[in-house]
Parts: structure tokens; sequence; C-alpha cells
């Protein structure tokens, strides 16, 4: 499967810059979004142990539910096509009179679209049996599984236990579960939430960890959702233009651009200590930047 999808290398990237030198801080970025243009950053790490299961169990077709810009729908999209496995996407809310640029790709890739009233989708379990022949994975990528593929990213920086500090955009939790599994006992992993007041997460986090993980520090930051989920004022954007112009990090307006600024700010109050190792994963996403009009970015 990994060689049908033609993935490139992922590398970690070092940011530097005079203030964060003065601190001795070593800020690496984990270059997710390098692997594939659709089923970019962390969704490949989710999907993959759904995918073989799906197949060894004899299933033909995948379920999964997302909103109308889910990047788990677009990547589970093309992950089926590439597969030969048929993908159904139930999509939160009525049908649109003009579909997303996310979900236009999904049907190009062969995506069977459902739209489900929002009343309907808040009931995990008329989602799960919707479609009873199919393997169903559940919104978002949320489950054991997909924190299980989550844990194999750190695998690819070439020296993981140096970092002190591990940092990753939290939308519902798998990936930083996913983290926390494969952390030491010496590493803090820090999760930024992209939603306004998601106070759930911690526990959605917990709740995909296993008993040996009882030891491991991780916390959820609460206060860099910039107004709310995809919500993207001037400041975000500018601060995603000065982060293309200084290091070539093309960041998204959701996760990785909240993510990188988290950590600066949290640099700047010291609430991230001098002499930090820190590893941002950059879990991808730009594709959620074709929501903007022409020339809002200069990537
Ligand atoms: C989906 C996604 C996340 C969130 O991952 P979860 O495992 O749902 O928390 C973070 N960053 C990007 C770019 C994503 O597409």
């Amino acid at each position: 499967m990994e060689d049908k999808l033609h993935f490139k290398r992922i590398y970690t990237q070092t940011i530097e810059t005079e203030w964060l030198q003065a601190k001795h801080v070593l800020l690496h970025v984990l270059r997710l979004d390098c692997i594939h243009p659709v089923i970019s950053g962390n969704k490949w790490f989710k999907l993959k142990y759904h995918l073989s299961k799906a197949a060894a169990e004899g299933y033909n077709t995948i379920t999964t539910a997302g909103g109308a810009y889910s990047n788990h729908i677009a990547a589970t999209a093309f992950a089926c096509r590439t597969a030969g496995i048929h993908a159904i996407g139930m999509i939160r809310g009525e049908r649109p009179p003009v579909l997303s640029p996310t979900l236009e790709r999904a049907m190009a890739d062969g995506m069977q679209l459902e739209f489900i009233s929002r009343n309907l989708f808040r009931d995990k379990t008329i989602l799960q049996q919707a479609f009873p022949q199919s393997y169903f994975i559940p919104e978002g990528g949320y489950s054991t599984e997909g924190a299980m593929g989550a844990m194999e990213i750190t695998g690819y920086c070439s020296d993981p236990e140096q970092y002190t500090h591990l940092v990753c955009a939290v939308g519902t939790g798998t990936m930083m579960a996913g983290l926390v599994r494969a952390a030491t006992n010496n590493q803090k992993v820090i999760g930024i939430s992209v939603m306004r007041g998601n106070t759930a997460l911690k526990q959605q986090v917990a709740a995909l960890l296993g008993p040996e993980d009882l030891g491991k520090d991780y916390s959820i930051e609460q206060g860099y959702h910039f107004g709310g989920y995809a919500k993207h004022p001037p400041e975000l954007l500018q601060f995603m233009n000065d982060t293309w112009n200084t290091w070539q990090l093309p960041t998204d307006i959701v996760y990785t651009s909240k993510t990188l600024f988290a950590i600066f700010d949290m640099l700047k109050n010291k609430r991230l200590p001098p002499r930090s190792k820190i590893l941002m994963i950059h879990s991808g996403g730009l594709q959620g930047n074709l929501s903007l009009g022409d020339g809002v970015l200069l990537f």
C-alpha cells in the first residue's frame, strides 16, 4: 500500500532565529506534510491500521464520518481509492449548494457522500450502524487503531529521545494519544486545541492510552484557538506569511499555524523553559488553505 502511494521522505526542519538562540532552545519541525499532497500528515498514520484490518477481515467498503472541510475525509477517500476499497463518507449537515474543495476532491476520488443532519450526526451509534456491511472508522479517525498508527510518527526523527517536549495540534486527540504512548517518561507532550473550550479533550486522549502510560506527562493548551475551529483572523494569516518568509515553512490555517504560534508564545512567556528541545509535529492539512482566496497567503 505504501509503495502504491509514492510517499515522499519525511524530514525534520530546524527553526532558527536570534531570540530562540538566546534562550538556547532547539526547535525541530517534523515535516509530515511532505509525505503526500492529499493523505498529508498525520492522516496516513491514523488510517493505516484500519486499512489493513479492513482488508484482512475481507471488507470491500469502508465508511467514515466528518465535516465538509475534514482532512480525514479527503485522506480516507484517496487511500481507499488506492487500496481498491469503496469509501462512503458521512458528512455532517445538509448538502450545501456548492461543495467544499475537500468534498469535491473526495468525490473525484470515488467517495460516496451521504449528508447526515446535525442531529443524527451527534449519535455515534447511528453513524456506526448506518452501513452495517462496511468497515467503520469513527469520525475524524478517533480510535485505538489510529493512536497505534500515530505511535510511529516520532520514529521518523533520527533521535526522538533527545527532545524534552513533543508538541502537536489536537482535533480528536488521536495523534496526541499516539505521541503520549510513544513518549518516554522524561518527555512532556503538549497538545494545542484548535477548538474553543473543548474541555473533553484530555479525557478523549486518556481513553486511548494504556495502563503503561499512567506516568506520562501531557497537557492540553486551550488558549490558542484564535476564535475557534478554522477561524483565521488577520494576525494569524500574517504569522503564516512571516513563517513562510523566514523559514520557508508552510502551515495551515486550522492546525499547524496555531501550533507553531503557541510554541513561540509559550517560550516567550516562559511556560516552555529555556534550553527546551522541542519537536513540533507538522501534521499537514495544507489542502485546507484552499478555502482562502487567491493571494491571501504567499505560498
Ligand atoms: C486531523 C488533523 C489534526 C488533528 O488530529 P487528531 O488526531 O484528530 O487530533 C492535526 N493536524 C492536521 C493537519 C490534521 O489534518
